[in-house]
């Protein structure tokens, strides 16, 4: 007999230890499948070298919690991984949540069993579990693109991609180490290792705008204030744009004088954040003009930074406006291009032909190398999904729903897929704002909603395809409106071949998706089908003639 739950989710990130939480105090029997060892999602797999979250620790973690919050002292502005994880593992303890997680394995199958209103959910042990709700909790950014270059098996040095790195210590010390990618992950690799490293050779597609990372270690007054300050704190990033607690700006960059505009570029880039560019105006992601004012702004630090002018322009972003692709923070990235044993080789100038067993070879010829770090990125946002066989009703496929992009409502719901869920899935603000933030906004929606199904005795969710269509089309007018489409991003899907190319985060910002998640509940979840009320309490007679027991 299978395992029966009220809900399997699939993760035990940041997303999954919150959700066997909050569903678990609701009183729901949960499970939460994770194909790694531990808790930590995307903080247990991406270990690589110089890991850190680019958002400040403050506002990158958990508020639901106060007590949590008042126990855990961060050390640093921003979390470096092994931080992040350790903060995971804590949760997981603090609240007992690991006796609700199968680790080291994969959910593989999920199936909509229509008569029953819940999911069969296959795993890769060869087990079943039945649920009457299925959350896909495995993370927007989590299934890496380890990008196809021919001869890749053919390598007998060491194959690294940032996202699977490896839990034990890797040494690079007098090696010679290949970066593909200058992404977040790339920049972060690159700089941590080039100190240990004979040689640092990075293999650059597209040039990223990567702003200094101001870090620093969080003072006992720091953490006071905060504490004493957070709630309200809090409260300004679930309501803001992008999950922090920064107001956005009401002045035009086109408005002000060139001098003022510099005088506020050199602020934000000095006192870094993620956003803190982007914060400066109000225009720069919408118009194209005020835009170039603060990209050219990034391209004059470069070539004051970088010493040969060739390397400078070769790292000089000019194909897509500044944040359209997501900006990078780094610890003397464009610095590190200046020292002798670093070398930066232009994919657009001479592109890798293949992968040989001494290293990789280019247009230009061979470079032998021990180590190779794939920092390619990631199928994101809907890759997760897509690696498990996903059924819903009348045999519809998600891949066969999805084929022409993702197809949901509010991030939340797909047509077609009764009591299935996702946290941070495409069409949701998630992957544009500070991921804590969106997580537990989701969390607790989806919380909310499954206590409202069961106080109402409903046994099945679903969304309508008119309500879907609608808010598919809405994404796409807000993403329209903004220069974000412009770039061959994640965000569209550009960075896999073949992808369908679409936009795929609601760029509305938190507050405003929050408010309407909330108006759609509180109108009795409108644009979501309701049914099946008898169904819930067969499934409950079942479990009590098995003598109660739902689940391990
Ligand atoms: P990414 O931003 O997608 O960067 C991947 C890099 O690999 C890009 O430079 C890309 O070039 C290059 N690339 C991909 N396929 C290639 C190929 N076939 N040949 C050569 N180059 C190739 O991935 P990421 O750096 O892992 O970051 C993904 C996201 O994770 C970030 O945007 C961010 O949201 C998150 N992240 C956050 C942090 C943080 O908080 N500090 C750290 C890491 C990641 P193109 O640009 O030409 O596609």
């Amino acid at each position: 007999m299978p395992d029966r739950y009220d809900a399997v989710i699939v993760g035990a990130g940041f997303s999954g230890l919150y959700l066997i939480k909050r569903l678990r105090d609701a009183g729901f029997s949960v499970l939460a499948v994770e194909a790694a060892p531990s808790v930590g999602g995307t903080w247990y797999w991406n270990a690589y070298p110089g890991a850190r979250c680019d958002v400040e620790s403050f506002d990158y973690s958990y508020s639901f919690s106060k007590e949590l919050e008042d126990e855990w002292d961060w050390s640093e502005r921003y979390p470096g991984q092994p931080e992040l994880l350790r903060y995971l593992n804590h949760v997981a303890d603090r609240f007992d949540l690991r006796r609700d997680i199968r680790f080291d394995t994969r959910v593989t199958s999920a199936t909509f069993d229509e008569p029953a209103n819940g999911w069969t959910v296959g795993l890769d042990n060869g087990d079943t579990l039945e649920a009457r709700f299925f959350i896909l909790a495995g993370g927007a950014i989590s299934m890496p693109n380890f990008t196809a270059i021919e001869g890749r098996e053919s390598f007998a040095g060491q194959i690294y991609h940032t996202g699977t790195w490896p839990h034990e210590p890797i040494d690079f010390t007098g090696k010679r180490v290949a970066v593909i990618g200058t992404g977040s992950s790339g920049v972060q690799t690159s700089t941590a290792i080039a100190d240990k490293v004979a040689q640092l050779t990075v293999f650059q597609r597209t040039p990223n705008y990567t702003a200094p990372v101001l870090n620093h270690p969080l003072t006992p007054e720091a953490l006071a204030e905060w504490r004493k300050t957070s709630g309200e704190r809090h409260e300004r990033s679930r309501h803001s744009r992008q999950g922090i607690p920064y107001a956005f700006p009401t002045v035009a960059a086109l408005s002000v004088s060139a001098e003022e505009r510099q005088e506020a570029y050199r602020n934000a880039w000095e006192n870094s954040h993620l956003f803190a560019l982007r914060l400066t105006y109000s225009d720069l992601m919408v118009d194209e003009a005020a835009n170039e004012t603060v990209s050219e702004f990034v391209r004059g630090r470069i070539r004051e930074t970088v010493k040969d002018p060739v390397t400078a322009e070769r790292l000089t972003p000019r194909s897509y406006p500044f944040a359209t692709k997501r900006p990078c923070l780094g610890k003397g990235y464009y610095e590190m291009f200046n020292r002798a044993h670093v070398r930066l080789v232009d994919l657009r100038e001479t592109p890798i032909v293949r992968i040989t067993p001494e290293g990789i070879e280019t247009t230009e010829g061979e470079a032998p190398f021990d180590a190779i770090v794939f920092a390619t990125g990631f199928d994101a946002l809907t890759g997760a999904a897509a690696r498990i066989a996903i059924t819903g009703r009348d045999g519809l496929t998600l891949h066969e729903a999805w084929a022409g992009g993702p197809e949901t409502y509010l991030g939340l719901a797909s047509a077609g897929f009764p009591n299935l869920f996702l946290v941070t899935g495409p069409g949701s603000p998630g992957p544009l704002t500070a991921m804590v933030k969106s997580i537990e906004q989701h969390v607790d929606w989806i919380t909310d909603c499954l206590e409202h199904l069961r106080a109402q005795g409903l046994a099945a969710i679903e969304a309508e395809p008119e309500a879907q269509a609608k808010w598919v089309e809405h994404v796409q007018q807000v993403a329209d409106g903004t220069l974000y489409p412009r770039a061959n991003s994640w965000y569209v899907g550009a960075n896999i071949p073949g992808k369908p190319r679409r936009f795929m985060p609601y760029l509305g910002g938190l507050g405003v998706y929050r408010a309407k998640c909330d108006a759609i509940a509180a109108a009795g979840y409108e644009g979501f089908v309701l049914s099946g009320p008898a169904a819930l309490p067969e499934l409950a007679t079942e479990r009590d003639q098995r003598g109660g027991q739902i689940g391990g």
